[in-house]
């Protein structure tokens, strides 16, 4: 059918079927990230000759696939990963949620998935925290975990964009992702002449699931090392580009005396997170003319070892929406231990990152990321 005539995702088609044996909340102190989903899942079915089929929230359970799927065979697939937060009123709330539906349609977009109306899956995933919204923990700190996928279902095996497509929604609650809380986490640079994550003119800058399984092997060999997470470098000048799944900052202090907050750019060996995002925006907004400068740019292993060196690199820390922030304590590049940081946790710039994001995505300072169900 010439697109004009497909159907465009319509969320006032929703159709719900209750899950009739609801299970038992789990005791959030055994909460682990991603293993409990919640009683329903939201899923709509795509097809190239139909457009988006009527949304449904349906009893949690497996999916039926065709063994030839391209889901399957060719990597047809990306996801989103998003949180539903409970305010000090109990109300359920979702966190710049425009900007992961934004990302996910331009994912689809990179692998020849369907996109859809993002007004109307917006509704739906709304829709959807609220019937959810008994799992969302009434805890600080704690969430509902969202996670949206979408995947090439038709049969067959030749390479060839999908013909019909699933967007599907499940939902597990969690705590805090790192168990130890903020303790800071250790990395080791993955050497990029073995090893690379993403590379301009790729896929890196996309959230789809091909990007991930190829990292597994470096982070097995980086915590048989000892160390927590990857560092991933790009090219021969060795820059850093992110740490496991998070996108990295650095605090440099300068012979001016000020500092400097650098995040590398989105040249497409980024993935352009959310909380890179706030952390950018907040930084902006309550640090820059304060003595600090805030920079998107190239920075090298060889200048954030002779930063630390010479005393001037007060902090490391990544950004994702599983921690929000995590501190950095140390890199190992090339057999040598680069310590990361002369400032103090509780006065930390990722500290106090933390806690600006957080009031806002609880709500308790009230601003327009935060978004009602
Ligand atoms: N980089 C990668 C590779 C990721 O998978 C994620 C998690 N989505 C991030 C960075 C952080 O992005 P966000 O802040 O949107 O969670």
């Amino acid at each position: 059918a010439p697109p004009s005539t497909l159907a465009a995702l319509d969320a006032s088609k929703l159709r719900v079927t209750r899950n009739l044996k609801p299970a038992e909340l789990p005791n959030p102190d055994n909460l682990q990230f991603g293993k409990n989903v919640t009683d329903h899942m939201l899923q709509v079915q795509w097809s190239e000759s139909h457009g988006w089929h009527e949304p449904q929230i349906v009893p949690y359970g497996n999916l039926s696939i065709d063994p030839t799927a391209g889901v399957f065979n060719y990597a047809f697939e990306c996801f989103e990963g998003m949180k539903a937060y409970k305010d000090a009123q109990g109300r359920p709330r979702l966190f710049r949620p425009e900007v992961n539906i934004a990302r996910l349609n331009e994912s689809a977009a990179r692998v020849a998935l369907p996109t859809f109306d993002s007004t109307a899956f917006l509704a739906l995933l709304s829709e959807f925290v609220a019937m959810e919204s008994r799992h969302i923990p009434s805890i600080r700190g704690y969430s509902l975990y969202l996670r949206p996928v979408l995947i090439g279902t038709n049969p067959g095996l030749s390479v060839s964009p999908p013909t019909t497509a699933l967007l599907y929604v499940v939902a597990s609650p969690v705590g805090s992702y790192f168990k130890d809380g903020t303790k800071a986490i250790t990395l080791e640079a993955a050497n990029s002449s073995q090893w690379v994550r993403a590379w301009p003119g790729g896929s890196g800058c996309h959230k789809v699931g091909a990007n991930y399984a190829p990292c597994m092997m470096a982070e097995a060999w980086v915590r048989q090392r000892g160390s927590d997470q990857v560092l991933w470098l790009f090219g021969e000048h060795n820059l850093v580009t992110e740490a496991g799944t998070m996108n990295l900052f650095v605090v440099i202090r300068r012979p001016t005396g000020d500092r400097e907050l650098v995040t590398p750019p989105l040249d497409g060996t980024i993935l352009p997170g959310v909380n890179r995002d706030c952390v950018l925006r907040l930084a902006r907004e309550k640090l820059e003319g304060h003595g600090w400068v805030v920079r998107e740019r190239s920075i090298s292993m060889g200048e954030l070892e002779a930063t630390a060196v010479a005393g001037n690199l007060e902090e490391v820390f990544g950004t994702g929406t599983a921690a929000v922030v995590s501190p950095i304590g140390s890199i190992r590049w090339e057999g040598r231990e680069i310590s990361c940081g002369t400032s103090s946790v509780q006065e930390s710039v990722a500290t106090k990152m933390r806690k600006w994001i957080e009031a806002r995505q609880y709500g308790e300072d009230e601003h327009e990321w935060s978004v009602l169900v």
